[in-house]
Protein backbone atom coordinates (compact mmCIF):
# COMPACT_ATOMS: atom_id res chain seq x y z
CA UNK A 1 0.00 0.00 0.00
CA UNK A 2 3.18 1.86 0.94
CA UNK A 3 4.23 1.61 -2.42
CA UNK A 4 1.47 2.27 -4.38
CA UNK A 5 0.86 5.70 -2.27
CA UNK A 6 4.72 6.23 -3.38
CA UNK A 7 4.06 5.64 -7.03
CA UNK A 8 1.09 7.62 -7.00
CA UNK A 9 2.60 10.68 -5.32
CA UNK A 10 5.76 10.02 -8.13
CA UNK A 11 3.31 10.32 -10.85
CA UNK A 12 1.63 13.26 -9.66
CA UNK A 13 5.17 15.31 -8.58
CA UNK A 14 6.18 14.72 -12.23
CA UNK A 15 6.50 18.28 -14.02
CA UNK A 16 3.74 18.37 -16.96
CA UNK A 17 7.14 19.20 -19.27
CA UNK A 18 8.37 16.04 -18.82
CA UNK A 19 6.63 14.67 -21.33
CA UNK A 20 8.08 17.37 -23.64
CA UNK A 21 11.65 18.00 -25.32
CA UNK A 22 10.99 21.86 -25.20
CA UNK A 23 9.90 23.59 -21.92
CA UNK A 24 8.88 22.24 -18.38
CA UNK A 25 5.41 23.21 -17.02
CA UNK A 26 5.11 25.07 -13.24
CA UNK A 27 2.03 25.98 -12.20
CA UNK A 28 1.98 28.99 -11.31
CA UNK A 29 -1.30 29.60 -9.61
CA UNK A 30 -4.65 27.93 -10.33
CA UNK A 31 -5.33 27.36 -13.89
CA UNK A 32 -1.89 29.69 -14.90
CA UNK A 33 0.85 27.42 -16.16
CA UNK A 34 4.67 28.93 -17.26
CA UNK A 35 6.05 27.04 -19.61
CA UNK A 36 9.74 27.47 -18.86
CA UNK A 37 12.09 26.66 -21.81
CA UNK A 38 15.14 24.62 -21.64
CA UNK A 39 18.39 27.17 -21.34
CA UNK A 40 20.21 24.63 -23.84
CA UNK A 41 17.00 24.18 -25.75
CA UNK A 42 16.27 25.82 -29.51
CA UNK A 43 13.48 27.49 -28.13
CA UNK A 44 14.32 31.47 -26.93
CA UNK A 45 11.50 32.56 -24.91
CA UNK A 46 8.81 31.00 -21.83
CA UNK A 47 5.31 31.64 -22.44
CA UNK A 48 2.74 31.26 -19.89
CA UNK A 49 -0.54 29.73 -19.87
CA UNK A 50 -4.29 31.05 -18.57
CA UNK A 51 -6.62 28.66 -18.53
CA UNK A 52 -9.96 31.25 -18.60
CA UNK A 53 -13.81 29.57 -18.03
CA UNK A 54 -14.31 28.53 -21.44
CA UNK A 55 -11.27 28.53 -23.48
CA UNK A 56 -7.62 28.98 -23.48
CA UNK A 57 -4.76 31.91 -23.34
CA UNK A 58 -1.36 31.61 -24.29
CA UNK A 59 0.91 34.12 -24.22
CA UNK A 60 4.95 34.98 -25.14
CA UNK A 61 6.84 35.30 -28.19
CA UNK A 62 9.64 33.45 -30.52
CA UNK A 63 7.16 30.62 -31.17
CA UNK A 64 8.48 28.53 -33.70
CA UNK A 65 6.02 25.64 -35.25
CA UNK A 66 7.88 22.86 -32.99
CA UNK A 67 7.01 25.40 -30.22
CA UNK A 68 3.33 25.61 -30.64
CA UNK A 69 3.13 22.19 -31.65
CA UNK A 70 4.12 21.67 -27.98
CA UNK A 71 2.59 24.53 -26.44
CA UNK A 72 -0.84 22.57 -27.93
CA UNK A 73 0.09 19.45 -26.39
CA UNK A 74 1.07 20.50 -23.16
CA UNK A 75 -2.71 22.20 -23.20
CA UNK A 76 -4.57 19.29 -24.18
CA UNK A 77 -2.72 17.67 -21.03
CA UNK A 78 -3.98 20.40 -18.67
CA UNK A 79 -7.75 21.53 -20.03
CA UNK A 80 -9.99 19.82 -22.39
CA UNK A 81 -10.94 23.48 -23.14
CA UNK A 82 -9.73 25.18 -26.38
CA UNK A 83 -6.90 27.77 -27.07
CA UNK A 84 -8.30 30.78 -28.43
CA UNK A 85 -5.65 33.45 -28.24
CA UNK A 86 -2.34 34.13 -28.55
CA UNK A 87 -0.88 36.74 -27.14
CA UNK A 88 2.24 37.53 -28.75
CA UNK A 89 4.18 39.52 -26.19
CA UNK A 90 7.07 41.26 -29.29
CA UNK A 91 7.97 40.56 -32.26
CA UNK A 92 11.48 40.72 -33.81
CA UNK A 93 11.59 42.63 -37.00
CA UNK A 94 13.01 40.23 -39.71
CA UNK A 95 14.22 37.70 -37.08
CA UNK A 96 11.95 35.05 -38.18
CA UNK A 97 8.26 33.78 -38.07
CA UNK A 98 5.66 35.90 -35.82
CA UNK A 99 3.73 33.22 -34.37
CA UNK A 100 2.62 30.27 -36.73
CA UNK A 101 2.14 27.08 -36.23
CA UNK A 102 -1.32 27.37 -34.81
CA UNK A 103 -4.60 26.57 -35.94
CA UNK A 104 -6.16 28.79 -37.82
CA UNK A 105 -8.97 29.21 -35.38
CA UNK A 106 -6.70 30.47 -33.04
CA UNK A 107 -6.53 34.44 -32.74
CA UNK A 108 -3.45 36.89 -32.02
CA UNK A 109 -3.40 39.71 -29.95
CA UNK A 110 -0.37 41.97 -30.42
CA UNK A 111 0.42 45.49 -29.73
CA UNK A 112 -0.48 47.76 -32.59
CA UNK A 113 3.58 48.22 -33.28
CA UNK A 114 4.15 44.57 -33.18
CA UNK A 115 1.08 44.42 -36.04
CA UNK A 116 3.47 47.00 -38.17
CA UNK A 117 6.67 45.28 -38.15
CA UNK A 118 4.77 42.20 -39.13
CA UNK A 119 2.56 43.52 -41.65
CA UNK A 120 5.54 45.23 -42.83
CA UNK A 121 7.57 41.65 -43.50
CA UNK A 122 4.32 40.45 -45.53
CA UNK A 123 4.21 37.01 -44.01
CA UNK A 124 1.56 34.90 -44.84
CA UNK A 125 -0.75 34.98 -42.23
CA UNK A 126 -3.10 32.14 -41.09
CA UNK A 127 -4.76 33.51 -37.90
CA UNK A 128 -6.85 36.33 -37.75
CA UNK A 129 -4.49 39.35 -35.61
CA UNK A 130 -6.47 41.76 -32.58
CA UNK A 131 -4.22 44.45 -32.55
CA UNK A 132 -4.32 47.32 -29.93
CA UNK A 133 -2.69 50.49 -28.51
CA UNK A 134 -1.74 51.11 -24.72
CA UNK A 135 -3.93 48.65 -23.11
CA UNK A 136 -6.35 45.75 -23.14
CA UNK A 137 -8.21 44.43 -21.17
CA UNK A 138 -9.61 40.71 -21.64
CA UNK A 139 -12.20 39.89 -18.71
CA UNK A 140 -14.54 36.61 -18.00
CA UNK A 141 -15.92 35.09 -15.46
CA UNK A 142 -13.25 35.79 -12.30
CA UNK A 143 -10.33 36.29 -14.45
CA UNK A 144 -9.37 39.48 -15.70
CA UNK A 145 -5.76 39.93 -17.83
CA UNK A 146 -4.67 43.10 -18.38
CA UNK A 147 -1.71 43.72 -21.71
CA UNK A 148 0.21 46.50 -21.13
CA UNK A 149 2.46 47.86 -23.94
CA UNK A 150 5.64 49.38 -22.74
CA UNK A 151 7.63 51.67 -23.30
CA UNK A 152 10.80 50.13 -25.92
CA UNK A 153 12.43 48.14 -23.76
CA UNK A 154 13.53 44.50 -25.51
CA UNK A 155 11.40 45.62 -28.57
CA UNK A 156 9.48 48.29 -30.12
CA UNK A 157 6.20 47.30 -29.02
CA UNK A 158 6.87 45.45 -26.50
CA UNK A 159 3.70 44.30 -24.03
CA UNK A 160 3.73 43.12 -20.65
CA UNK A 161 0.86 40.36 -19.35
CA UNK A 162 -0.72 41.66 -15.83
CA UNK A 163 -3.35 39.07 -13.91
CA UNK A 164 -4.47 41.40 -10.84
CA UNK A 165 -6.65 39.22 -9.17
CA UNK A 166 -4.14 36.78 -8.78
CA UNK A 167 -0.93 39.37 -8.61
CA UNK A 168 0.75 37.39 -11.50
CA UNK A 169 3.28 39.14 -14.06
CA UNK A 170 4.33 37.59 -17.26
CA UNK A 171 7.08 40.01 -18.78
CA UNK A 172 8.32 37.85 -21.76
CA UNK A 173 11.68 38.85 -22.56
CA UNK A 174 11.57 42.33 -20.45
CA UNK A 175 13.15 40.25 -17.88
CA UNK A 176 15.64 37.29 -17.69
CA UNK A 177 15.79 35.67 -14.65
CA UNK A 178 19.14 34.36 -13.56
CA UNK A 179 19.66 33.45 -17.19
CA UNK A 180 20.91 35.36 -20.05
CA UNK A 181 19.02 36.47 -23.03
CA UNK A 182 19.22 38.40 -26.36
CA UNK A 183 19.63 41.94 -26.51
CA UNK A 184 19.43 42.93 -29.53
CA UNK A 185 16.64 44.76 -30.58
CA UNK A 186 15.38 47.23 -27.59
CA UNK A 187 16.46 50.51 -26.11
CA UNK A 188 19.35 50.45 -22.79
CA UNK A 189 16.74 53.72 -21.58
CA UNK A 190 13.55 52.45 -22.41
CA UNK A 191 14.24 49.19 -20.76
CA UNK A 192 15.52 50.90 -17.25
CA UNK A 193 12.23 52.62 -17.46
CA UNK A 194 10.08 49.44 -18.05
CA UNK A 195 11.66 47.28 -15.52
CA UNK A 196 11.09 50.28 -12.72
CA UNK A 197 7.78 50.59 -13.52
CA UNK A 198 6.84 46.75 -13.46
CA UNK A 199 8.87 46.65 -10.17
CA UNK A 200 6.45 49.41 -8.45
CA UNK A 201 3.77 46.99 -9.24
CA UNK A 202 1.65 44.55 -7.00
CA UNK A 203 2.89 40.89 -7.29
CA UNK A 204 3.44 37.81 -5.94
CA UNK A 205 4.93 35.78 -8.56
CA UNK A 206 6.75 36.62 -11.79
CA UNK A 207 7.11 34.82 -14.86
CA UNK A 208 10.08 36.06 -17.53
CA UNK A 209 11.35 35.36 -20.78
CA UNK A 210 14.07 33.39 -19.25
CA UNK A 211 14.49 31.29 -16.13
CA UNK A 212 12.44 30.54 -13.47
CA UNK A 213 9.39 31.89 -12.34
CA UNK A 214 10.29 34.46 -9.91
CA UNK A 215 9.07 37.61 -7.57
CA UNK A 216 9.59 41.69 -7.39
CA UNK A 217 13.44 40.52 -6.76
CA UNK A 218 13.82 39.35 -9.81
CA UNK A 219 12.88 42.46 -11.55
CA UNK A 220 15.27 44.10 -9.61
CA UNK A 221 17.92 41.83 -10.12
CA UNK A 222 17.87 41.52 -13.80
CA UNK A 223 17.26 45.46 -13.65
CA UNK A 224 20.27 46.51 -11.51
CA UNK A 225 22.62 44.05 -13.96
CA UNK A 226 20.88 45.68 -16.85
CA UNK A 227 22.38 49.26 -15.10
CA UNK A 228 26.23 47.41 -14.61
CA UNK A 229 26.40 46.06 -18.47
CA UNK A 230 24.96 49.34 -19.79
CA UNK A 231 27.56 51.37 -17.34
CA UNK A 232 30.43 48.96 -18.63
CA UNK A 233 29.68 49.23 -22.11
CA UNK A 234 29.51 53.16 -21.87
CA UNK A 235 32.95 53.56 -20.18
CA UNK A 236 34.70 51.82 -22.84
CA UNK A 237 33.09 53.92 -25.29
CA UNK A 238 33.96 57.16 -23.33
CA UNK A 239 37.53 56.17 -24.10
CA UNK A 240 36.81 55.86 -27.78
CA UNK A 241 37.01 52.45 -27.82
CA UNK A 242 34.90 50.42 -30.85
CA UNK A 243 32.25 48.07 -30.94
CA UNK A 244 35.28 45.28 -31.06
CA UNK A 245 37.28 46.31 -28.44
CA UNK A 246 34.69 46.82 -26.46
CA UNK A 247 33.32 43.39 -26.88
CA UNK A 248 37.45 42.48 -25.89
CA UNK A 249 38.04 44.53 -23.12
CA UNK A 250 34.56 43.75 -21.54
CA UNK A 251 35.00 43.56 -18.25
CA UNK A 252 32.28 43.15 -15.54
CA UNK A 253 33.41 40.80 -13.12
CA UNK A 254 32.13 37.02 -13.71
CA UNK A 255 29.81 37.18 -10.52
CA UNK A 256 27.78 40.31 -11.81
CA UNK A 257 26.70 38.27 -15.35
CA UNK A 258 23.81 35.44 -15.58
CA UNK A 259 24.33 31.92 -16.20
CA UNK A 260 25.44 31.32 -19.91
CA UNK A 261 26.10 35.14 -20.76
CA UNK A 262 28.85 33.66 -22.87
CA UNK A 263 26.23 32.63 -25.63
CA UNK A 264 24.62 36.15 -26.14
CA UNK A 265 28.12 38.12 -24.82
CA UNK A 266 29.32 39.70 -28.37
CA UNK A 267 25.54 40.34 -30.02
CA UNK A 268 24.23 41.98 -26.83
CA UNK A 269 27.87 44.19 -26.04
CA UNK A 270 27.58 45.16 -29.86
CA UNK A 271 24.19 46.25 -29.64
CA UNK A 272 24.46 48.09 -26.26
CA UNK A 273 27.61 49.85 -27.54
CA UNK A 274 25.86 51.04 -30.99
CA UNK A 275 22.42 52.18 -28.74
CA UNK A 276 24.78 53.89 -26.45
CA UNK A 277 26.59 55.79 -28.86
CA UNK A 278 22.78 56.82 -29.95
CA UNK A 279 21.57 58.59 -27.37
CA UNK A 280 24.83 59.99 -26.02
ZN1 LIG B 1 12.53 38.49 -27.67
Amino acid sequence: MRTLFAVVFLLLSLPLGSLAALYTVTKVDERLYAAIVDPDGPVASNAFIVVMPTSVLVAGAHFTPAASAEITRIIAGITPLPLRYVVLTHHHQGKGIAGFGFPPTVEIILSAESFAKIREEKQPLSNRLIAFEKVMTLSGGKQTILLMQMDQGHSRGNLAVYLPDQAVLFTSDLMFNDEAGSMTDGSPRGWVQDLLQLEKMVVTKVVPGRGNVTGSKGIRRFRLFLQDFFTEVLSHLERGESAAETVARFGLPPEKMPPHFFRVRQENIEWAWRELREQR
